[in-house]
């Protein structure tokens, strides 16, 4: 019997592995469900697949939950030290599905038991790569790749060559906006931001996607997941998205991981590994896609890209501000406060105007997570004003 936690049970990831689960509930065992405040989605999942407990991030809708769970024996809780502690049950294998660096201390929890950790959650990478990567050391904890990406990456990584790795090669869709000029993003609405060509997703990753920021999060969590230095990790645009990426040997090999673009190829592969599961999956079938473009990424047209290259290759304090101040942005552009051009432009004026020490500690990040968080904030209100 092999128990599962679920952080983030009621988002796109957390659905996805809630589905997989669903269809072969043999030998497995739901031990923790968690949310931010979509009591109705959690709750209905905990009936479902019977778990122990369900918990809800936001205090305010623990009495919704507990109201909606009542008479099931499911147990329920609020808060985020609730999130922790669930993620600190010790399943044999939890998923990591918060959006945001909201997901960074129950990672840090979940890596306690040494157990695996199926990572989607790629923002806890990006901001605390250093502590988190320690962490599952410290631990002997099993980190699992799930972005789509890297867990391509992952499968195409011979453990016995990894230091005969010459380059990992991030394939990136280019997002709803590939072909847009700057001038044509200038009044990109929140909608058409969040409708990418070929995945279906939350709306932060998705508005990450079209402005590439999300391909600048891949690399910094490429470099901090796998044996690589920045200079040998590179983007590729690939608008079909059947290739989830490669991985260059020094022999001048280039192996690649294909599938359709269905979360639940990658969330199924972290699932049961290190074997294989059967998956409802659309089977690929190159011969009616007939052809796969290549493009060079264009970070003029996409900023977002090139600001976390610069904070990989910076490194320090760099990336964590970056992933803060774009979070900050995001939700303001989701919020309709700012416009779409603008999150790069806070982004980069959050990075000018702060330059801390590297952090070394997890308090340490969490306050530049917090001070970048303000002088972004303080941004989004010159650009409202
Ligand atoms: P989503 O917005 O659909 O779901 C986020 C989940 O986190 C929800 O269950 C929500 O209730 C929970 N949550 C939000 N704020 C929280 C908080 N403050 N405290 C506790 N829980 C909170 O997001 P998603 O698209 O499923 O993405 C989840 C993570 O996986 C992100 O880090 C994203 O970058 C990554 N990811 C997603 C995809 C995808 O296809 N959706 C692909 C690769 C990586
Ligand atoms: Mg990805």
């Amino acid at each position: 019997m092999k128990t599962v936690t679920i952080l983030g049970a009621t988002g796109s990831v957390g659905t996805s592995t809630l589905d997989l689960i669903e269809r072969d509930p043999q030998g497995v065992e739901v031990v923790a469900l968690t949310a931010n405040c979509d009591v109705e989605r959690l709750a209905a999942a905990a009936r479902r697949v019977k778990a122990q407990l369900a918990v809800v991030a936001d205090e305010s809708c623990h009495a919704a939950l507990r109201d909606a769970l009542a008479g099931t024996g499911i147990e329920t809780a609020a808060g985020d030290g609730a999130v922790c502690d669930a993620a600190r049950r010790g399943a044999d294998w939890t998923m990591a599905a918060i959006v945001g660096t909201a997901g960074l201390k129950p990672v840090l929890a979940a890596l306690d038991g040494g157990k695996a950790v199926a990572l989607a959650n790629k923002e806890s990478l990006v901001s605390a790569g250093d502590v988190v990567m320690e962490a599952a050391r410290r631990h002997g904890a099993t980190l699992l790749p799930v972005d789509s990406e890297h867990n391509a990456i992952f499968q195409c990584l011979e453990q016995a060559n990894a230091d005969k790795i010459a380059r990992i090669i991030l394939t990136a869709s280019g997002g709803p906006f590939r072909t847009r000029t700057l001038e044509q993003m200038r009044g990109i609405t929140r909608e058409q931001a969040v409708a990418h060509p070929n995945w279906s997703m939350g709306a932060k990753i998705s508005v990450d996607s079209a402005t590439m920021m999300n391909k600048g999060l891949e690399l910094i969590e490429a470099y901090h997941l796998f044996p690589v230095t920045p200079e040998q990790l590179d983007v590729i645009v690939h608008r079909q998205s059947v290739i989830h990426s490669m991985v260059e040997y020094v022999d001048g090999s280039v192996l690649a991981q294909l599938g359709a673009p269905d979360m639940r190829v990658p969330i199924a592969h972290a699932l049961a590994w290190p074997q294989r599961m059967e998956t409802p999956c659309q089977r690929l079938d190159l011969a009616t896609i007939g052809r796969l473009d290549f493009e060079a990424p264009d970070y003029v047209r996409f900023p977002c890209l090139r600001l976390a290259r610069e904070a990989l290759a910076a490194g320090g304090a760099r990336p964590a501000i970056l992933n803060a101040a774009n979070e900050v942005a995001v939700a303001a552009f989701l919020a309709g406060r700012v416009g779409f051009l603008e999150i790069a432009a806070i982004v980069a004026d959050t990075l000018d105007r702060y330059d801390p020490a590297a952090p070394d500690t997890l308090d340490q990040v969490l306050a530049i997570d917090a001070e970048a968080r303000h002088l972004a904030g303080e941004r989004v209100k010159d650009c409202v004003a």
